[in-house]
C-alpha cells in the first residue's frame, strides 16, 4: 500500500497537501451536515488523526453512517490544515475501506472511561484504549532503555534458562515442571516420586532468577545482565505480586555492594529519564488521568541522590518513630512493607537503599560481612512501591560459601557447578533484580501491577490468552 504512513509520522511530519492512506480503527465518529467527522487511531501514539469523510463518498450511505467506536477501516485522501481548534492537520478522505465491525451493541469498549478492573476481564481488547495503549507502549520503551543503558556501558545480556533446575531462593515457591502423568505418578520406595522417570531425570521448575547463571557468565565476560520472564508460585495477591513477572538482573564481576548500588541508582534515574524524554505524550496521559502527582514525583527521584542506611540504622529509626507497627520492630526481623513504606515515605519523602541486613534472613550466596552477623545486601525502596531492587555482593569465598549454603540445608550435590565458581578463577561480583512491572508502575503511577503487564498471572486466574 503505497504512501501508507503510521499516524504518529504524519502529526510529526504533517506533509500537508500530499495524497497519504492511514489504516486503524475509529475511536469515536461525529456526524454533521454533509459530512462525518472520524478519529482514528492506528496504535502508533495516543493522539488520533482526524478524518473527514464527506457525504459524497460512494459508500457515505451505506457504510459510514454504520460506523462506531472499535471499527477498523483504511482512509485515502489528502492531508490538510484543519480549520477547527483541537487538532493541527486532518485527512481529507477520497475513499474510506471498512476492514471490520464492531457492533456497538457487543462491542465492550465505547467512547467513555472504564474502569482498570472492568478492563481487567478483557485484556485482549484493553490495549485499545487510551490509558492501556499508553502503558504498552512505555513498556516497551522501558524494556528497549534498560538494553540501551547496559549495552552503552559495555554489559552482554545473557539469555538464562527459564526451566531450571536449581533453586536460587528457596523451596516452596516454585512451579514444577515435568512430563510425568499426573494421574499414574511414579513411586520409588516408600512412596516418594520416582523423579528419574521424569523428563529431566530429576526435579525441575520454572526459574525464580537467572542470577546463579548468569553468575556464571559474569566470571567469563565480566559484565552481564539477564532479563525475562521470571516466575513465582508465592500465594500474594497483592497490587504488587505477580504469577510471571519480568526481571533484569545485572552481575558484575570485580564489583563491589557500593559498585551495586551506583549502577543501580543510575539505572533507576535512566529509565525515568528516558520515559519522560521519548514517551511524553503517553506519561502526560498518566499525569492527568492516572496520577496527579506523578510528575512531581519521578522529578524528585531523578533530582536527589538515593538515602542510604543500613539495616541496623533503618531499625533505629523505626523504633524511634513512635508507631505501631502491625509486625512489631527488633533486629533480625525481615522490613514488612509497612516498615518500607514508612522509610520511603514518611521518614525521607525519596529512594532509600537499605544495606547490610542480618544473615538470616537473606539467602545463603550474599557475602557475610566482617561482622560475621550481617551480610552485603541492598535493597532499594521506593515511594509507593516499596521493593524495587533486591542486590547484594555475592559471596565469592568458597569456604564461607560452604558455611552458609549448609546452615541454610541446601543440597550440595545441586550446586558444584555454583561451587565451582568459586574453586576456579573466582573474583569479587555483585548485582541485583529489578522487578519490571514495578519500574513500570512507578514510571506510570499505575496502582495495580495487573495492569502493566498484558496478560497478567497471579493466584487463581491465568484466564486470557
Ligand atoms: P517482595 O519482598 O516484594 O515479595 P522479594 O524480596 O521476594 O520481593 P526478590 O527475590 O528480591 O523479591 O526479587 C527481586 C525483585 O523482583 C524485587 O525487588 C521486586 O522488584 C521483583 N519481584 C519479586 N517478586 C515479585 C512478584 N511476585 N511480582 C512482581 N515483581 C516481583
Ligand atoms: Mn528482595
Amino acid at each position: 500500500m503505497e504512501n501508507r504512513l503510521r499516524i504518529k509520522t504524519i502529526l510529526m511530519e504533517k506533509p500537508l497537501g500530499r495524497e497519504l492512506c492511514v489504516q486503524g480503527w475509529l475511536k469515536s465518529k461525529r456526524d454533521s451536515k454533509g459530512l462525518s467527522f472520524l478519529d482514528l487511531t492506528d496504535g502508533s501514539t495516543l493522539a488520533g488523526l482526524q478524518v473527514i469523510a464527506p457525504e459524497s463518498l460512494p459508500n457515505y450511505a451505506t457504510e459510514i453512517t454504520r460506523l462506531s467506536t472499535g471499527c477498523s477501516v483504511s482512509a485515502r485522501g489528502t492531508l490538510v490544515a484543519s480549520p477547527a481548534k483541537g487538532q493541527e492537520v486532518e485527512l481529507q478522505s477520497s475513499e474510506i475501506t471498512v476492514y471490520g465491525w464492531a457492533p456497538p451493541e457487543t462491542y465492550p469498549l465505547q467512547k467513555k472511561r472504564h474502569s482498570f478492573e472492568f478492563l481487567r476481564s478483557i485484556a485482549h481488547l484493553r490495549a485499545r484504549t487510551n490509558s492501556l495503549g499508553a502503558v504498552a507502549r512505555v513498556r516497551s520503551r522501558l524494556s528497549w532503555a534498560i538494553h540501551l543503558f547496559f549495552q552503552q556501558r559495555g554489559f552482554f545480556q545473557v539469555h538464562t534458562p527459564i526451566i531450571t533446575t536449581s533453586d536460587c531462593e528457596g523451596a516452596g515457591e516454585m512451579f514444577a515442571v515435568t512430563a510425568l502423568d499426573l494421574e499414574k505418578i511414579p513411586r520409588a520406595g516408600g512412596g516418594a516420586v520416582d523423579y528419574s522417570q521424569d523428563f529431566f531425570g530429576r526435579p525441575a521448575s520454572l526459574t525464580v532468577s537467572g542470577q546463579l547463571e548468569a553468575e556464571a557468565y559474569a566470571l567469563a565476560l565480566g559484565n552481564v545482565y539477564t532479563f525475562g520472564p521470571t516466575f513465582r508460585a508465592e500465594n500474594s495477591n497483592t497490587s504488587r505480586h505477580l504469577a510471571e513477572f519480568w526481571m533484569l538482573e545485572p552481575e558484575m564481576a570485580f564489583c563491589d555492594l557500593e559498585g551495586d548500588m551506583n549502577l543501580a541508582e543510575e539505572l533507576l534515574k535512566f529509565l525515568i529519564s528516558d520515559c519522560l524524554e521519548n514517551r511524553a505524550e503517553d506519561m502526560d496521559l498518566f499525569s492527568r488521568f492516572v496520577d496527579k502527582d506523578l510528575l512531581k514525583r519521578l522529578d524528585n527521584v531523578l533530582r536527589h541522590d538515593f538515602v542510604r542506611i543500613s539495616y541496623s540504622e533503618a531499625i533505629r529509626q523505626l523504633e524511634k518513630s513512635g508507631r505501631s507497627f502491625t509486625f512489631p520492630i527488633a533486629w533480625g526481623v525481615d522490613l514488612q512493607s509497612e516498615h518500607e513504606r514508612y522509610l520511603a515515605e514518611t521518614l525521607f519523602g525519596r529512594p532509600v537503599i537499605v544495606t547490610d541486613y542480618p544473615e538470616t534472613i537473606k539467602p545463603f550466596y550474599m557475602r557475610l560481612n566482617d561482622d560475621g552477623k550481617t551480610v552485603a545486601a541492598m535493597d532499594i525502596l521506593f515511594p509507593g512501591i516499596g521493593e524495587i531492587i533486591g542486590g547484594s555482593q555475592r559471596e565469592e569465598r568458597l569456604e564461607q560459601l560452604l558455611a552458609r549454603m549448609e546452615a541454610a540445608h541446601i543440597p550440595l550435590e545441586n550446586y558444584q557447578w555454583y561451587l565451582d565458581l568459586r574453586r576456579y578463577g573466582t573474583v569479587p561480583h555483585a548485582g541485583f533484580g529489578l522487578g519490571f512491572e514495578r519500574i513500570i508502575q512507578f514510571v506510570t503511577g499505575m496502582g495495580n501491577i495487573r495492569d502493566v503487564i498484558a496478560f497478567p498471572r497471579t493466584p487463581g486466574s491465568a484466564i486470557l490468552a
